[in-house]
C-alpha cells in the first residue's frame, strides 16, 4: 500500500517539472498577436480594459500580462456601413481611443511605431501596442488619408475587409462573384495603394483579401507582406483561409502568417454546427430582436444561454497546431505567427477562452515535438523580423 503514494509522487513531479519549463520558455519569449478586436469591443460596450473583464471579453490588461503577451497589434476597425465621409473619421476615433487607454496605463502599455521603441517597450517589460487598419474602405479611395493613418500609427492595413473598396476585391465577393468593379484584384489606384505603403513602411495585409487580390498585392509589394489572422485552406477551406500556393507564396516573399484563433477557420465542421445551432434556436433570436435587442447583443446573450452546446462545438487546441504544422512543412518556421483575433470571434478552440492562455499554445507546440528555437520564432521571432523587414 506504501507503493502508491511513491507512484503517484514519480508520476506528478515530471509532469509538474515539464509545465515548469514550458511556462519558462513561453515567459522568456517574445509573444506577439497580430489582430485583437478588443478596442471596438470597450467601445461600443462601454467597458474599461483596465477591470476584470473575465466572462465578459477575450482581453483585459491583467489578462495581457497573464498571458506573457508582449506584443499587441490593436485592430482599428469599423464596417462596410461605414464609407465616403465616415470610415476614414471612425479609424480616427478608434485609433483615439486606443492613444487614450495607453496614455492612461503608461505603467504597463507603450505605444510602438517603430522597432526602436518596441526595443524599449520588451526591455520595460510593457505591452508593446501597435496599431492594424483592417479594412482599405478607411481610407476612403485617398493615399493622403493613408499617410494620416501612417501618421496617426497605423502599422499595416488589411486591404480588404469582408467588403471589396473600389480598388481591391474581398475574398468574401470573388467567392460569392459579387465584386463591384470591372475587374478582380488590385486596379491601378490599388496597385499606388500598395506600392505607398511599401514607400511609408506600413505593412502590407493580405487577410481577407480575395486571392486574385493577393496574387496583385504579393507581386508588388518589395517588402514582406503579413496575414495577420489567416489560417489554411487545405485543412478548413472557407474563403478567408489561404490555399498551399499562396501559402508558398508568402515563404518566398519572407512575409508571415498568422494563425486565427476562430472555430470556423480552423475546423471545417464548425460553421455547420454553428447553422444548425442557430436554426434550433431561430424563434427565440427573432423574439429578442422584434424586441430590439442589438444584434451583437444577441448572439452574446444566446452563446450564454446555451453555454454547454456552444462549448460543445469547439475544436481541440490541437487543430490550431495542425494548421500551424501544415504552413512549417511546406515553407517552414520562419513563416508563421499568432493572430488571435480574439474579441472578434465567438468561438476558439478548448483550452483558449482568453489571452491569458497563449501559455497553452507554447505547451501544445513542445508537445508536438517543436524545437525551443523554432517555438521563440512561432510565438513572435518571425513578426519582429517582418516588422523590421517593412522598416
Ligand atoms: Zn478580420
Amino acid at each position: 500500500m506504501k507503493l502508491l503514494p511513491l507512484v503517484l509522487f514519480l508520476l506528478i513531479i515530471p509532469a509538474i517539472c515539464s509545465a515548469q519549463t514550458k511556462n519558462k520558455l513561453h515567459f522568456k519569449s517574445i509573444v506577439a498577436d497580430t489582430h485583437n478586436d478588443v478596442i471596438s469591443t470597450v467601445t461600443l460596450r462601454g467597458m474599461n480594459i483596465e477591470d476584470d473583464l473575465s466572462g465578459k471579453t477575450h482581453s483585459d490588461i491583467a489578462r495581457f500580462k497573464k498571458g506573457g503577451v508582449d506584443i499587441q497589434v490593436f485592430s482599428i476597425f469599423c464596417d462596410e456601413r461605414y464609407g465616403m465621409g465616415t470610415a476614414f473619421n471612425y479609424a480616427l476615433r478608434e485609433m483615439d481611443s486606443v492613444d487614450a487607454i495607453v496614455g492612461r496605463n503608461p505603467a504597463t502599455m507603450m505605444l510602438v511605431n517603430n522597432p526602436s521603441e518596441l526595443k524599449k517597450a520588451l526591455r520595460q517589460k510593457k505591452l508593446a501596442c501597435l496599431k492594424g487598419v483592417e479594412g482599405g474602405h478607411m481610407i476612403e479611395d485617398n493615399l493622403q488619408f493613408l499617410d494620416s493613418l501612417y501618421n496617426r500609427g497605423a502599422r499595416y492595413l488589411t486591404l480588404t475587409w469582408n467588403n471589396s473598396t473600389s480598388w481591391a476585391s474581398s475574398a468574401k465577393d470573388e467567392k460569392a462573384n459579387t465584386v463591384p468593379n470591372p475587374k478582380k484584384g488590385l486596379n491601378d489606384f490599388g496597385k499606388q495603394v500598395v506600392k505607398r505603403m511599401n514607400e511609408l513602411r506600413m505593412m502590407v495585409d493580405i487577410s481577407h483579401v480575395g486571392e486574385q487580390t493577393f496574387w496583385d498585392a504579393i507581386s508588388i509589394s518589395t517588402k514582406p507582406v503579413i496575414a495577420s489572422h489567416s489560417c489554411v485552406y487545405s485543412i478548413c477551406p472557407v474563403p478567408r483561409n489561404l490555399n498551399d500556393e499562396q501559402i508558398k507564396a508568402v515563404g518566398k516573399n519572407g512575409g508571415l502568417i498568422c494563425i486565427n484563433f476562430y472555430s470556423g477557420f480552423l475546423d471545417s465542421t464548425y460553421l455547420v454546427k454553428q447553422k444548425l445551432f442557430l436554426e434550433k434556436h431561430q424563434a427565440e433570436t427573432d423574439s429578442l430582436k422584434s424586441a430590439g435587442k442589438a444584434s451583437y447583443e444577441l448572439e452574446d446573450w444566446m452563446y450564454k444561454k446555451y453555454a454547454s452546446e456552444i462549448q460543445s462545438m469547439r475544436p481541440p487546441l490541437s487543430l490550431l497546431i495542425d494548421h500551424i504544422d501544415h504552413i512549417v512543412k511546406l515553407i517552414g518556421a520562419d513563416h508563421v505567427g499568432l493572430g488571435s483575433d480574439f474579441d472578434g470571434i465567438e468561438s476558439s478552440p478548448l483550452g483558449l477562452d482568453g489571452v491569458q492562455d497563449f501559455p497553452s499554445i507554447t505547451s501544445a507546440l513542445l508537445e508536438r515535438g517543436y524545437s525551443k528555437k523554432d517555438v521563440k520564432k512561432i510565438l513572435g521571432g518571425n513578426f519582429v523580423r517582418v516588422f523590421k523587414a517593412n522598416m
